[in-house]
């Protein structure tokens, strides 16, 4: 019997298998200590040395910011192929938690010199916990299985509200007990996500326990060996940055980063496609694939300037006074959080729904039909920029109705294109695919920061033009993915009479 079809009747967490409930939990604190500590990333680099901070400028404290958040997904490459070929998705969390953790504590030290090696082992972490914690939810439902959609909405709602703890918690101590208290609260709550995790492990049966694709002994010898002796490249390079000895310009090393990203990007994929010993169907399945990673790395890079150009926006242009309160810059971002927590249930009555009556959409459908919602979302700050533009201090529902489309989008791309990847990619490779897509956050992220390098507080004129290209740009990608998943809706379904493979996959 197999994994997924062990847990196909196992309906004790709202109706979906109970493991479920362990990764839920697990990945709402992992994100509640994530968005926490990104949330004060910027504040604490940029904040002067007398008030406790690092006294970075901003373009330095930016470049590193975009660095951190598209390397976190970055890492998720290895993280997924250490996961397949070496540990099994359930140690991956685990040692992945442990080690965000130790990060998180590091970070609470009050100390500069530890801070990048905080940082770097959030990073080492994230990438072991971040793609196989979602690959497992995947390998809980069968092919059959209707209910892997509504699954992973629920999961997504389990993100989000770690977001909104995240950002209340280490909100409350920055402003009020200082920053390593909020990084500290970070450490606590990735902790009580390992608690759980250890203590509700055996809901998740069989699933993730051993690697999909085990290496042979000799080679998960020299694996290791290889992985010690990249770890051991990394101490050292952060040791000679910290002493001095190698001096770095952040600017530009992220630029690098970000054409490599996208170069990685597409070589793994296509390596996979070549040399994965593919069968015609799965083939036709990561073609199908393709187009939802495409979506999503246009997506995030309009979505990601959340943290950045509507951030300047929401403080230097809109009137945030209600009554004599004036809203807090940083509380309309958690506005998309919020409305995440808000509509995912539903969404995940609505999938249900459109599976029952037979007309549940693509995939690719559903993702070109995100990304065209969220691009809206910018045809909205396009009128809301006119009116800044013309010297007006702007009503706060114009960014409201802005994250309510964005998070629209979100809803109908993101946990679709994590069940997309799931259901997709051959089962072997299922850790190593979430990495791959976990990268176009990476290449969205990084490429959001680009985007807002033109957005010039200063220059009030030019922002209708920057938001409107955004949005045009976007929707253009999204009806091209729109056609073209016209035909690929085919693949995707075609994978699911595909009889040899599941045997395969059984066996
Ligand atoms: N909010 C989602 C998560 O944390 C997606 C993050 C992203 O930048 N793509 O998983």
């Amino acid at each position: 019997m197999t994994q997924s079809s062990q847990s196909t009747l196992d309906t004790s967490f709202y109706g979906q298998p109970g493991g479920l409930k362990t990764l839920f939990f697990t990945e709402m604190w992992e994100r509640m200590s994530y968005y926490g500590m990104r949330m004060l990333l910027v504040l604490f680099m940029t904040a002067t040395l007398q008030e406790g901070g690092l006294g970075l400028t901003v373009a330095s404290a930016a470049a590193i910011y975009g660095l951190y958040t598209g390397s976190v997904y970055f890492m998720g490459l290895p993280g997924g192929w250490i996961s397949d070929r070496l540990l099994g998705g359930q140690k991956a969390v685990w040692y992945g938690g442990l080690i965000i953790m130790i990060g998180h504590i590091v970070l609470a030290i009050p100390s500069d010199e530890t801070f990048f090696i905080g940082l770097i082992l959030v990073i080492l972490g994230t990438g072991l916990l971040k793609p196989n914690i979602g690959a497992m939810v995947g390998m809980m439902y069968s092919e059959e299985d209707k209910r892997r959609d509504s699954g992973y909405a629920i999961y997504y709602m389990g993100i989000n509200i770690g977001s909104v703890i995240g950002y209340t918690v280490c909100g409350y101590l920055m402003e009020n007990q200082g920053w390593h208290w909020a990084f500290g609260a970070a450490a606590v709550g990735m902790a009580a996500g390992l608690i759980q995790y250890k203590k509700t492990l055996s809901n998740l049966n069989s699933v993730g326990e051993e690697p999909a694709y085990p290496l042979s002994e000799k080679g998960k010898r020299t694996s290791w060996m290889v992985i010690t002796a990249v770890l051991v490249l990394i101490a050292t390079i952060t040791m000679m940055v910290m002493n001095g000895a190698i001096t770095l310009n952040p600017v530009a090393v992220a630029e690098y980063v970000a054409i490599a990203f996208t170069v990685i990007f597409v070589a793994y994929y296509a390596s996979v496609f070549i040399f994965g010993e593919l069968s015609p169907n799965e083939k036709k399945r990561l073609i199908a694939l393709l187009l939802v990673c495409i979506a999503s790395a246009c997506f995030w890079s309009g979505f990601e300037q959340a943290g950045s150009s509507l951030n300047l926006f929401a403080r230097d242009y809109t009137d945030r006074l209600v009554g004599s309160f004036e809203v807090p810059t940083g509380w309309f971002q958690s506005l998309n959080s919020f409305f995440i927590v808000l509509l995912s249930p539903f969404f995940a009555a609505l999938w249900i729904n459109l599976g029952k009556r037979l007309v549940s959409p693509s995939y690719g459908i559903k993702c070109a039909v995100g990304l065209i919602i969220m691009a809206s979302g910018f045809i909205v700050m396009f009128f809301a920029a006119q009116y800044a533009a013309s010297g007006l201090k702007v009503a706060p529902y114009w960014l409201v109705a802005t994250y309510f489309l964005h998070t629209v989008g979100e809803l109908c791309l993101s946990p679709v294109a994590l069940s997309a990847v799931s259901k997709l990619s051959p089962k072997r490779f299922a850790g190593q695919m979430m990495g791959v897509f976990v990268l176009t956050y990476s290449i969205g992220n990084i490429i959001s920061g680009l985007l807002a390098g033109n957005f010039d507080p200063n220059n009030v004129s030019q922002m209708p033009e920057l938001y409107i290209q955004i949005s045009l740009f976007s929707i253009g990608i999204g009806i091209v993915i729109l056609l073209l998943a016209m035909k690929s809706r085919f693949w995707e379904i075609a994978s699911d009479s595909n009889k040899e493979e599941t045997k395969a996959a059984t066996a």
